[in-house]
């Protein structure tokens, strides 16, 4: 008895030391700490534009481009480095410039560790009201070290369940005829071909009439904002599903929300916010308006306002769906840790782009792979 309640005891030392010092806790498990800032105890944060080449130009509605501007962090602390990411599409109104300058403003001298994310992502998003990639890029940094000082990766941490990741779709981007079936063609290993719509109705069915004269793979559409009329825009939508799409995201302009809602209620296929759906407070604005909302870290800026959406959205009775930029592996494999809760996910970024820098998540059979790798699960190529 006396043996078990010196136990005891002394198991409560241990657990009072720990909420003084939760990184104490994890202190045994070291195998993956280097010495980027030579084992210092302050929170160091740096940062190199890189830009990442597409694979095929890469066309949507509104833009075409062959590169996509990138800026990869690194945050070191005790020894231990995280690894971060923004990645700017030219429609997200963000710069390696712009990015750059906002990280040159964020002073984390004023943190002990990098457990107080909370405190932390508070007093980086008050920093300005946009840059939301930026945000990104030292939000995912922080998690993938916690991840790597506690030993355990995302996923687990949040307790969620590694064998119900969803079938990650694979981009078809808008095309000439050829392109788009050698395009079908890679896309063969995964289980749902993305395609990008929104363009005149000739185009749109030629793409999608393209895709099914090589596979009957299940499509999800994303007009990105495309289509302009509402009514148009359901003939559209019937069309399609006639044609194993099992999805529609963005029909319309981001602004139309009426009009989204007239869609919605009509539609025989899941409506989906991408534009429209930002960050968490947009989420309640589009209940009814949308049947769910595509989650993209550089657009919430970053896991901690992610996990936060996915339950605010399932209280609202929201389908879910995880998506991505032209992204390296680093943010994939961030966006991945969120990926179990999610119906659709669409996170084949870094399989668009032929210069990665790190290795992370992998695509089996068509389907997100969760291991237990700490923090986001990458390594630095
Ligand atoms: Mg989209």
């Amino acid at each position: 008895m006396t043996t078990r309640r010196n136990f005891l005891k002394s198991a409560g030392v241990i657990t009072a030391a720990t909420l003084i010092n939760p990184a104490r806790l994890f202190s045994q498990n070291r195998n993956s700490r280097t010495s980027a800032n030579g084992g210092s105890k302050k929170l160091t944060l740096t940062w190199r534009p890189y830009d990442a080449q597409m694979r095929h130009v890469f066309t949507i509605a509104n833009s075409s481009r062959t590169t996509t501007p990138i800026v990869l962090t690194e945050l070191a602390w005790d020894g231990y480095t995280g690894y971060g990411e923004a990645a700017m599409p030219p429609y997200l109104g963000e710069t390696q410039a712009s990015v750059i300058e906002f990280l040159k403003k964020v002073d984390l001298s004023r943190f002990s560790s990098p457990f107080e994310i909370q405190d932390i992502m508070t007093y980086v998003d008050n920093i300005t009201t946009n840059n939301t990639a930026a945000k990104a890029a030292i939000d995912i940094a922080l998690h993938d070290i916690v991840g790597k000082i506690m030993g355990e990766p995302w996923w687990k941490i949040w307790g969620f369940n590694a064998a119900t990741t969803p079938n990650t779709s694979f981009t078809v981007g808008l095309d000439t005829e050829e392109v788009v079936r050698e395009k079908t063609h890679e896309a063969s290993p995964y289980k749902v071909i993305k395609v990008k719509l929104g363009m005149d109705e000739k185009t749109d069915k030629m793409m999608v009439d393209t895709i099914r004269s090589v596979t009957n793979t299940t499509i999800c559409v994303d007009a990105n904002q495309g289509w302009k009329d509402k009514h148009y825009a359901l003939d559209m939508i019937h069309w399609l599903n006639e044609r194993n799409v099992n999805m529609i995201e963005q029909p319309m302009s981001k602004y139309l929300l009426e009009d989204a809602a007239w869609i919605t209620e009509r539609s025989p296929l899941p409506v989906i916010a991408d534009e429209a759906c930002q960050r968490l407070i947009d989420v309640p604005k589009l209940k009814g308006a949308y049947h769910g909302i595509n989650i993209k870290l550089m657009k919430c800026t970053g896991m901690r306002e992610a996990r936060e959406m996915i339950s605010l959205a399932k209280s609202l009775h929201m389908r879910l769906m995880i998506g991505c930029m032209t992204e390296t592996s680093c943010a994939i494999s961030a966006a991945a840790q969120l990926s179990t809760e999610m119906e659709w996910a669409d996170l084949d970024g870094n399989l668009l782009i032929a210069n990665d820098v790190f290795d992370g998540m992998k695509i089996v059979d068509g389907k997100i792979t969760l291991d237990n790798r700490p923090g986001i699960g990458i390594e630095k190529l």
